[in-house]
């Protein structure tokens, strides 16, 4: 019967190792299409921000340049205002107010032409950010469908490997069955290691000679360190 075991405890690790490597390559594959669903979720939330700057600083724009024009048609009037006066205090006043309202245009024009660029700026990034999502979404689009269809084919993989491991786990002896339940759902999924001469090639220590020298081909021991069943190569 323990050479029985020996082979099957075999034979379930190897199912084991297939479900544990399937397994792990569904959830990668899982956190790839996370991945890339957020990289286009943030790339379509900075197009849109981009987009919205771009409107806003039109607005901006736009509405300067109604107060511009209004300014001018002020300093126009007080040009033509300015050769009717005749008093000193008047051309003071209205001098003043002229260099002002120039000042004030100024500023204006300058500010009009600073947003102008920006926008020239924002309207450039704004194109390279549209294209760069369309091509990510249907680049996207493309790689996830190919995963999705890995994924179910790495379930039905998993799923087989699993059946059988249960079916094959119901022929250990009941001497074993137990304690290789428990080790093959540790965490490293490992339940039985080689024995490289005198050393278990799972937790790297050596075993005591005479259960080194005592395992028979066919048959198995246990490390007395990490508790895994072990058996010669
Ligand atoms: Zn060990």
């Amino acid at each position: 019967m323990m050479n029985n075991d020996r082979n099957i405890m075999l034979d379930l690790q190897d199912l084991w190792n297939s479900v544990m490597k399937l397994e792990a390559e569904a959830e990668r594959s899982r956190k790839s299409i996370a991945l890339w669903e957020s990289r286009n979720r943030e790339l379509a939330a900075e197009t849109a921000k981009a987009e919205n700057d771009y409107k806003n600083i039109n607005l901006k724009i736009k509405q300067e340049e109604l107060d511009l024009t209004s300014i001018e048609s002020r300093i126009e009037k007080s040009e033509t205002r300015r050769n009717m006066l005749k008093s000193e205090r008047e051309l003071e006043a209205l001098d003043s107010e002229l260099s002002r309202l120039r000042e004030d245009r100024d500023s204006r024009e300058t500010s009009v032409f600073t947003m102008m660029e920006k926008s020239d700026e924002l309207k450039t990034r704004l194109d390279e950010l549209k294209v760069e999502l369309a091509e990510s979404e249907v680049q996207t689009a493309r790689d996830i469908e190919s995963l999705k269809q890995k994924i179910v084919t790495l379930t039905g993989e998993s799923q087989a490997a699993r059946k059988n491991f249960s079916e094959l786990r119901e022929s250990l002896s009941p001497a074993v069955k137990s304690r290789f339940e428990k080790l093959i759902v540790s965490k490293d999924g490992i339940a039985i290691a080689k024995l490289n001469g005198e050393t278990c090639t799972h937790c790297n220590c050596l075993v005591p000679s005479s259960v080194a020298s005592g395992l028979q081909k066919n048959s198995y021991a246990t490390c007395t360190n990490c508790g895994r069943f072990l058996y010669q190569g």
